[in-house]
C-alpha cells in the first residue's frame, strides 16, 4: 500500500483487508463445522471415450469432485473453499474425508459388479508435504474395503512436479508400485517442463480446459494441443480432454486424437445416486 496516495487511501486499503480477514475467519469456522456434520458430499462426473460408446455399456471412469452443501448458501463449489482449506491447514482432514468416501462408495459399486470402474481423485499440493503419509492412508483403506488400488486413480496437479524435491518423486512412484493409476491434472497451464513426464511414472494427462475452449477459435492452440497429445501417446501416456462443452470442441478434440472427454457435453458433476443411476446402471444389469 502506497502512503504516497494519502492517508485515507491507506486506510481504505487497510481496512478493506480487515474484511477480507474476517471473512476469511469466519470461512475457517464455518469449514470446521461443516467436517464435524457431515456437510459434504462428492458428486461424479463421467470421464467417457470421444464417441460416447462407454454410455451404452455403463461409464467407466469419473472424477470425484468435492461439493459443500452449505446451511444457507446452497451447494458451494471447492474453488470458493479448498484454498482456505490448504492455508488453514485444514486440508489433510478434508482429504481424508474425500478419501474414506470414495473408497467406500467405489467397493460398494465394485461389490454389485461393477467391477471395472476407476474413480479419479484430486489432491492438494500441500498433501506431499507429510512425506508420503496420506499415501499408506489410502493403501490402508483399500485393504480394509478389499477394493484393487487400480479403482482409484489420483490426480496431481503440474504444480506438485515444480517443486520435485526427491520425496515427491518417491512418492509417484510408491503409488505407482502400489497399483494406483496416476494422472496429471489441468496440464498445460503450469510451466512443467515436457521432461517431467519422461522421468516420472505417469498414466494420464488431463488437458486444461482453457486449451480445449480456445480450440475453436485458435490455430496456435490447436497445434500446441496437438503436440501435447503426441508426445503423450508416444511416452505411453492416455490423454482427457477437459471441460469440453459443445460439439464444436468435440470434433477438435477428436481430430487431435485426445483418448477421452470430461466435460458438460456429456455430463455435469452428479451426486452420487444419480451418477450411479444414470451411468453406472448399464453395467449392473449384464451381473
Ligand atoms: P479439476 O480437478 O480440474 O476438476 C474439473 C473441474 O471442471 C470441475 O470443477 C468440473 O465441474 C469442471 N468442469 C467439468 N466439465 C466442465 C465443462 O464442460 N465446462 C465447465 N465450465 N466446467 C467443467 P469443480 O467441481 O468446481 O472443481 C474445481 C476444482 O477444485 C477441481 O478442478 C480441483 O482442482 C478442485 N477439487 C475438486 N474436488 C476436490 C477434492 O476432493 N480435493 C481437492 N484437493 N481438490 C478438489
Ligand atoms: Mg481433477
Ligand atoms: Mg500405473
Ligand atoms: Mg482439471
Amino acid at each position: 500500500v502506497s502512503k504516497s496516495r494519502g492517508r485515507n487511501c491507506y486506510q481504505f486499503f487497510s481496512s478493506d483487508m480487515q474484511v477480507e480477514a474476517q471473512q476469511k475467519r469466519r470461512l475457517l469456522e464455518e469449514l470446521r463445522t461443516a467436517l464435524e456434520e457431515e456437510q459434504f458430499e462428492l458428486y461424479y462426473q463421467p470421464i467417457t471415450s470421444l464417441k460416447f460408446e462407454t454410455e451404452e455399456g455403463g461409464v467407466k471412469k469419473a472424477e470425484a469432485l468435492l461439493r459443500w452443501n452449505h446451511p444457507q448458501r446452497g451447494v458451494v463449489g471447492p474453488e470458493e473453499f479448498i484454498h482456505v482449506a490448504e492455508e488453514a491447514g485444514l486440508i489433510r482432514e478434508l482429504s481424508q474425508w474425500v478419501m474414506q468416501q470414495t473408497v467406500a462408495t467405489v467397493s460398494q459399486w465394485y461389490k454389485q459388479g461393477l467391477d471395472d470402474i476407476q474413480i479419479s481423485v484430486n489432491t492438494s499440493p500441500s498433501q506431499f508435504n507429510d512425506g508420503g503419509k496420506w499415501i499408506d492412508d489410502w493403501i490402508h483403506a483399500i485393504a480394509l474395503h478389499e477394493l484393487p488400488a487400480h479403482s482409484i486413480m489420483i490426480e496431481i496437479t503440474e504444480n506438485v512436479l515444480m517443486t520435485t524435491d526427491d520425496s515427491i518423486k518417491d512418492q509417484l512412484s510408491r503409488l505407482q508400485q502400489r497399483g494406483f493409476d496416476v494422472a496429471i491434472d489441468d496440464f498445460g497451464v503450469g510451466y512443467s517442463s515436457l521432461s517431467y513426464l519422461q522421468q516420472l511414472d505417469i498414466d494420464l494427462l488431463k488437458i486444461d480446459r482453457s486449451f480445449i475452449q480456445h480450440l475453436t477459435t485458435d490455430n496456435d492452440s490447436v497445434a500446441l494441443v496437438k503436440a501435447i497429445v503426441t508426445m503423450a501417446h508416444h511416452l505411453g501416456l492416455k490423454v482427457v480432454a477437459e471441460g469440453v462443452e459443445t460439439e464444436q470442441q468435440r470434433q477438435h478434440v477428436l481430430n487431435v486424437a485426445c483418448d477421452y472427454l470430461q466435460g458438460y457435453i456429456f455430463a455435469k458433476p452428479v451426486p452420487k445416486d444419480e451418477f450411479y443411476h444414470r451411468y453406472l446402471l448399464g453395467n449392473a444389469e449384464i451381473t
